[in-house]
């Protein structure tokens, strides 16, 4: 099986890949709108097919991007039947099932921290993922969205707690960059919900804990309750459109060697290699721009900015460095050429 666990920064939010490696399926458990456009590059370059975006619940913390993912790749949307949601696919309930391939995630109901939480338990217990039931060393907060600690004290003894002892925990959030635990820790050290810490215990905990709003809960709840879907029609994040760009896992936009050799007059050709190397064996692309990685930062100013740039270099790694450098230098237009030199010479496309 292929799993990854995927980490969004400004609400400290995991979301988790999991895929069958002899199919292809995968799903995408709490995917964030920020980092849509990276998960698709990863799901694109390990050539997986998104079956399903699952939801641990409707987050008051940042907006799924289940329904983008959905428009753009055609992913089915899951979520808990309790948990409000217009849009879904699929509502979940208790003990149902999702295939991924020859895994599979079982659904159990955790709710407490809001009334449609749940944990996807995989493959018979080998890991979980509790969304905000269980954190590491904590709990999710109960004091709103119909949040309830004595549900969620037992939603965590009778359910989660109840997995093998040596089942992984995946939580939805980490704020000091902890990433997994396992239901043997918890039961021991969890603060709030191990040890000998009664149902009562728990409540004097999570009924005083004071923490302030949500920064986004006005923003998320609603659009969450939406799969997140924009509340106006085209209020969506757009893709650069000067060329069939292809976005990498690594963050760079690259564009096809095919494409380029047509559209050479439209673009700058910008090569980044050393005066050497571009006089050298492998040649360079006829009438590109000769301005080496280490000049670039400094004359970057020079170059003007009517037409989209095409960074080239050996083997596309330091063409890529270079796309990050002119996007800092304001250029917007900017990609890489997908392998370099030696692919285009490889292709049989023009050298000079
Ligand atoms: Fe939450």
């Amino acid at each position: 099986m292929i799993f990854r666990q995927l980490f969004e920064q400004n609400s400290c939010t995991y979301s988790y890949l999991l895929a069958d490696e002899a199919t292809g399926a995968a799903v995408l458990i709490d995917p964030a709108f920020e980092t849509a456009r990276r998960d698709q590059a990863l799901l694109h370059e390990l050539e997986l097919k998104l079956q399903y975006t699952l939801e641990t619940h409707a987050h008051a913390d940042h907006v799924t991007s289940a329904w983008l993912l959905s428009k753009r790749i055609g992913s089915r949307i899951a979520v808990s039947a309790h948990a409000g949601v217009q849009g879904a696919d699929r509502l979940l309930k208790e003990g149902d099932e999702i295939r991924i391939g020859r895994h599979r995630l079982v659904v159990l109901e955790t709710p407490g921290h809001t009334n449609g939480c749940v944990t996807y338990v995989f493959d018979g217990g080998r890991m979980a993922f509790t969304g905000d039931a269980l954190l590491i060393r904590g709990a999710g907060r109960t004091d709103f969205q119909s949040g309830d600690p004595r549900i969620l004290y037992r939603s965590v003894h009778k359910k989660i707690f109840q997995l093998p002892p040596d089942c992984l925990l995946y939580p939805g959030h980490d704020y000091s960059g902890r990433t997994v635990t396992t239901v043997r820790e918890e039961r021991h050290f969890n603060p709030r919900l191990g040890g000998a810490l009664s149902e009562d215990d728990f409540v004097g905990y999570m009924n005083n804990l004071k923490l302030p709003h949500p920064k986004q809960i006005d923003v998320a709840v609603p659009a969450n309750l939406r799969c997140g879907a924009p509340q106006k029609e085209g209020d969506v994040p757009v893709d650069p459109d000067w060329a069939p760009l292809v976005y990498t896992y690594a963050g760079i936009w690259e564009v096809e060697p095919a494409w380029l050799e047509e559209h050479r007059k439209d673009v700058i050709v910008l090569d980044v290699r050393t005066p050497e190397e571009f006089e050298g064996p492998l040649g360079h692309i006829p009438e590109a721009l000769r301005l080496p990685l280490d000049r670039l930062a400094e004359d970057a100013g020079s170059l003007a900015r009517e037409r989209p740039i095409v960074t080239v270099c050996r083997a596309g790694g330091r063409s890529a460095q270079a796309t990050v450098l002119l996007q800092k230098a304001g250029f917007e237009r900017v990609a890489n050429l997908a392998g370099g030199m030696i692919r285009w010479r490889g292709l049989g496309y023009p050298t000079a």
